[in-house]
């Protein structure tokens, strides 16, 4: 197993409303579509030398509404969207149940954050979720690593956050750019 850099923070990704446009039960990869500063967002965080995750839960799957293989090809076209020389995802966790399902990965389950944190021989703090679904950030309050909110899902979720009475736990950015700038910031500070 090779030790990661020091300074290498690990990022764990939402993918619907968060890299790319959301689309309810998204599995036509012709639907993809990258969201505004995702590329240079990821490239920029790359270049800084984070390891970079993806982690989608697709009930669709477990719903029995499309195979696993759907969400596997929409999950391409947004790599070949993407564009990168190397491979942009260290890897990539699918998490197919329905919520009536017992609950494996799917989030806010810490499960495949804390696997990484093992792997990678890393605490808490050097890991953060991403997502525009409160969610994403309860996982990152079930794991007690960092996470940052973004705003260009379908949910509200600045009135999510405050529902929940996490409003002071955690930032929400308004675009893919701003996330980026606080990742960029928060991950140095905290190195
Ligand atoms: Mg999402």
């Amino acid at each position: 197993m090779s030790t990661p850099r020091q300074a290498s923070k690990l990022i764990v990704f939402d993918r619907d409303g968060t890299l790319i446009r959301h689309v309810p039960y998204l599995c036509d990869p012709t639907q993809v579509e990258l969201l505004p500063g995702v590329r240079e967002g990821l490239s920029q965080l790359k270049l800084a030398g984070h390891k970079l995750f993806l982690h989608t839960n697709q009930s669709g799957v477990g719903r029995g509404y499309f195979p696993i293989e759907a969400v596997i090809r929409c999950n391409e076209e947004l790599i070949r969207k993407l564009d990168f020389d190397t491979n942009v995802f260290e890897e990539i966790c699918i998490s197919p149940e329905s919520p009536q399902q017992v609950m494996a990965y799917r989030k806010p389950s810490p499960r495949f954050g804390c696997e990484l944190l093992v792997r990678y021989r890393l605490a808490p703090a050097d890991m953060c979720y991403v997502g525009d679904n409160l969610t994403d950030l309860l996982t990152a309050s079930n794991i007690g690593c960092q996470g940052v909110g973004v705003n260009t899902g379908v949910h509200d979720l600045d009135h999510e956050l405050t529902q929940a009475g996490l409003t002071d736990k955690f930032a929400v950015c308004q675009d893919f750019a701003q996330v980026t700038a606080w990742l960029l910031q928060t991950m140095r500070d905290s190195a």
